[in-house]
């Protein structure tokens, strides 16, 4: 199950459009997957190759070979899991909910929060991930479009690890009405690279147009224009993290919306590594704090993010590896704290060393073996020993199994991610007239609010619907449908050995 095996066997078998039982295939890649293979390519090539020519490659690959009918990149649901993360941190911080927040989009997290510490699961925020929010778009809002219900769409994702399946098959993401998943099947990048192999399609090679900027959606274009009807706003690289810039996204959204963003002043610190930093806020005239965050990347930062956030929020904290403190209860506050002790507002989590860029899912690196066996199965560079090797003779390059977590390789997906884009496509404003100078995420904005606004079948409001625009309570309660989830603490085996009878 959810494997590269069960899509082809899903293509495969599935019965051609004028068929009642066709279902339309789709599928959606993560940027991490894309800088994965990219930094791959990129390895092997004299000229960098850029995300966007990546997925240029990948989607005719996916469409041509494999018959998907649309490919997308998950970065625009990623703005939309943004911009749904800002308004519940805004809602915390009214009071209604638990502060600090922790992020939501790792499942590798979730999963060990639910197992072994039940008590961080109300700080953890309810935002839909990037795949899940995807995965609600795909089924509901393009699905409508299409004219096609939930059922009648087959959606894959390719993600950086394994544990995004276990997301994809929650019980939360199954549509009980149309018996189907927002996401039928994950994959991952390694997954992706095995169906390439399977077919014989060599990434290498550039596609016709693959350096031509994508036409706007419909919606967003001029009358008159031309329009791509099926498209969304596109590899979006929100500054900040590869991980999916949750905290820089919230510090941003924070100053923008202060009466005087320029009193504001961030400062950062290292607590142990680049996989554990913090953010601070401060006012500069008054000196207060006015929101503290943290990036915490790894098992064994998250452990130690755990004690804090019990210790700060006074709760106790289970028996996982964390269980040396369990038993302590109450906020301790040492008289005349300063400043700088004041807990954290919000923190980035994710399971893995360096983020999703070194996922388990994505490729390992890729170098030409040099020791070549000869006849008498001796190892020997051949070229070190004078013998050239003509064009047909060198071998190709071979895998090498590097361990997981290789820093130096690590580094190259992360430039590959960062590497630059080509212009983004010139992106006409909602009123029409020709500008060329919208930022992608101005146009990202404003499609998410039309996205909004249809799938919550909002009542019409003054203005334009942005995303922080309060609906009518039915609308608000479609959106916490359509774009939060919830968690639920998994009973340990461990936990009931423990138990004195
Ligand atoms: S940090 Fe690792 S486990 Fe978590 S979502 Fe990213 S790749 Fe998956």
């Amino acid at each position: 199950m959810q494997s590269h095996a069960e899509v082809l066997n899903f293509l495969e078998n599935n019965p051609p459009p004028p068929s009642c039982h066709h279902r339309l295939p789709v599928i959606s890649i993560a940027p991490q997957s894309l800088a994965s293979l990219a930094a791959s390519l990129s390895s092997s090539s004299s000229q960098p190759v850029s995300l966007s020519q990546v997925l240029r490659r990948v989607s005719v690959f996916c469409r041509d070979v494999l018959g998907f009918a649309h490919v997308y990149d998950t970065t625009f649901a990623r703005h939309i899991s943004l911009l749904e993360h800002a308004k519940e941190f805004a809602e915390r911080k009214s009071g209604n909910g638990k502060l600090p927040m922790l992020a939501s989009a790792c499942p590798g997290w979730v999963c060990y929060a639910e197992k072994t510490h039940g008590e961080m699961l109300p700080f953890i925020s309810q935002t839909k991930s990037p795949q899940q929010v995807m995965g609600t778009l795909v089924k509901e809002w393009l699905g409508a479009k299409w004219g096609k219900t939930p059922d009648q769409i087959y959606h894959v994702t390719v993600m950086p690890c394994y544990d995004k399946k276990l997301e994809a098959s929650r019980q939360d993401f199954y549509n009980e009405a149309y018996a189907t998943r927002d996401v039928d099947c994950v994959i991952t990048t390694g997954e992706l690279q095995l169906l390439m192999q399977d077919k014989g399609w060599d990434l290498s090679i550039p596609v016709p147009d693959e350096n031509v900027p994508r036409l706007p959606p419909l919606e967003l274009a001029p009358a008159g224009d031309a329009a791509d009807p099926d498209a969304f706003p596109e590899l979006l690289m929100h500054p900040g993290t590869s991980s999916g810039s949750y905290l820089q996204s919230l510090i941003s959204t924070i100053v923008s919306s202060a009466p005087d963003p320029g009193t504001l002043e961030l400062t950062t610190k290292t607590v142990r590594s680049a996989d554990y930093e913090e953010f601070t806020l401060t006012h500069r005239e008054t000196g207060q704090v006015v929101f503290r965050g943290a990036k915490c990347y790894g098992f064994r930062n998250l452990q130690n993010v755990v004690r804090k956030v019990g210790r700060d929020a006074g709760v106790q904290v289970g028996r996982g590896a964390a269980g040396r403190l369990a038993g302590v209860r109450g906020k301790v506050v040492r008289k005349g704290a300063a400043q700088e002790d004041k807990g954290y507002d919000y923190v980035e989590v994710m399971a893995c060393p360096s983020g999703c860029v070194n996922g388990g899912g994505q490729l390992r690196p890729v170098q030409a073996e040099k020791q070549l066996a000869d006849a008498e199965g001796f190892s020997r560079d051949w070229q070190e020993s004078g013998v050239s090797l003509g064009a047909e003779e060198s071998l190709p390059a071979a895998p090498i199994s590097a361990k997981w977590g290789d820093r130096e390789w690590t580094k190259k997906v992360e430039a590959a991610y960062w590497r630059t884009l080509p212009t983004p496509p010139p992106t006409p404003p909602a009123d029409g007239k020709p500008s060329g100078s919208v930022s992608p995420f101005e146009y990202a904005d404003e499609y998410a609010g039309r996205v909004l606004r249809e799938m919550t079948k909002a009542a019409p409001v003054e203005g334009k619907v942005e995303w922080t625009t309060k609906l009518d309570d039915a609308a608000e309660s479609r959106r916490q449908r359509l774009f939060r989830t919830q968690y639920r603490a998994v009973e340990s085996e461990v936990v009931g050995l423990a138990v004195k009878w």
